[in-house]
């Protein structure tokens, strides 16, 4: 691909999947990246300058001003609003280029995408298309995420899906990439998605404490569940038991992950999405009172989401770090 490229928000996410842009474009082009938070931006510069070109910019109208492609990854609909919207330092302020494209990786409602999109397009900003995540920190760090995307199959006679597709196949694996038809659509999928991971993982950490409080050893449970019926994507990957699975944020000092104050917001899409659509999201209204919680407790700010687990148990940091 050539071109210059640019990435907004350099979290959890963003910082790894920014890093498999910067090794995979061409190494005379350089990415313009911005972030809130300064240092970040100064540790990619650090840690990555080495392999090519990268300005840290003071705006996102700056980092669009200079890219054809233009990626974000920030927490909240409000952020994706400022990111994009906002008339002084936010895209649509960039000189104008039909030719551009902006991925909005961040996981937000449709509607917010929609009128971002709309908005970008009828001013002559480029083409913005929802492209959500699945995959975590660690399919980020692998270059192996999968993309919810909102947007029809590439096809010869649309340039920019190809453009897409290319992109996307430097921070992902292209047979889990879903083209799900239209702008918004993306995001829909996402929303349904993580409306399961949320709930299925606060339902994994109840039912562990349960079986432990029971007397059943948790090494054992854990084998139990994951051998019957129990078994989970979330059982398996974001065990919130410490010391059961190796390779988890439980077992690595919760470590992130998905921070705990951001399952509030996913669990949270998920019951408006299912308010809008007439289904009652009974799960996700339980599971957002516990979450909200958690999120408010000093053993989970700023921890993986799966540090639900301490809060649900009361358990004290001395007890399991
Ligand atoms: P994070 O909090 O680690 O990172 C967000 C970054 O965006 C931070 O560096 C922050 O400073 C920056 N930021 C915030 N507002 C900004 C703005 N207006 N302009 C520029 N930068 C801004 O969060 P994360 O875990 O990387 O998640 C980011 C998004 O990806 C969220 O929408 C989240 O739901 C989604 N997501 C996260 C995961 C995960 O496992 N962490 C997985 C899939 C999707």
């Amino acid at each position: 691909m050539e071109g210059n490229f640019g990435f907004i928000g350099l979290g959890a996410m963003g910082f790894p999947m920014a890093e498999n842009i910067r090794r995979k474009m061409s190494s005379s082009k350089t990415m313009y990246v911005y972030d809130v938070y300064r240092p970040s931006c100064e540790r990619f510069v650090n840690e990555l300058g080495g392999i090519g070109p990268i300005e840290i910019v003071g705006s996102v109208k700056d980092v669009t001003e200079n890219s054809s492609v233009v990626i974000s990854i920030v927490p909240s609909a409000e952020d994706v609003r400022k990111v994009f919207l906002d008339g002084k330092e936010g895209a649509i302020a960039a000189r104008k280029d039909a030719e551009r494209l902006f991925l909005e990786c961040s996981t937000i409602d449709a509607q917010t995408t929609r009128d971002v999109g709309e908005t970008l397009t009828k001013a002559g900003s480029g083409s913005y298309i929802d492209t959500p995540v699945s995959g975590g920190v660690p399919g980020a760090a692998a270059g192996t995420l999968s993309f919810l995307i909102g947007h029809t199959d590439p096809t010869d006679s649309d340039p920019m899906s190809k453009t897409l597709a290319t992109v996307l196949a430097m921070m992902g694996e292209p047979k889990k990439f879903f083209y799900c038809g239209k702008l918004g659509a993306g995001l829909a999928a996402k929303i349904s998605n993580n409306y399961l991971s949320c709930t299925t993982l606060l339902a994994v950490a109840e039912a562990m404490a349960i079986g432990i409080r029971s007397g059943i050893d948790k090494d054992l449970l854990y084998r139990v569940i994951h051998n019957s019926t129990g078994q989970s994507w979330m059982c398996d990957n974001v065990m919130p038991v410490p010391g059961v699975v190796p390779h988890v944020p439980s077992s690595n000092g919760y470590k992130l992950g998905f921070k705990s104050q951001m399952m509030i917001k996913d669990t949270t899409l998920g019951i408006d999405a299912g308010h809008a659509t007439g289904i009652r999201p009974v799960m996700a209204e339980a599971a957002v009172e516990t979450f909200k919680k958690a999120a408010e407790d000093p053993r989970c700010i700023d921890r993986d989401g799966s540090s639900v687990y301490l809060y649900i148990t009361d358990t004290k940091d001395e007890d399991w770090k």
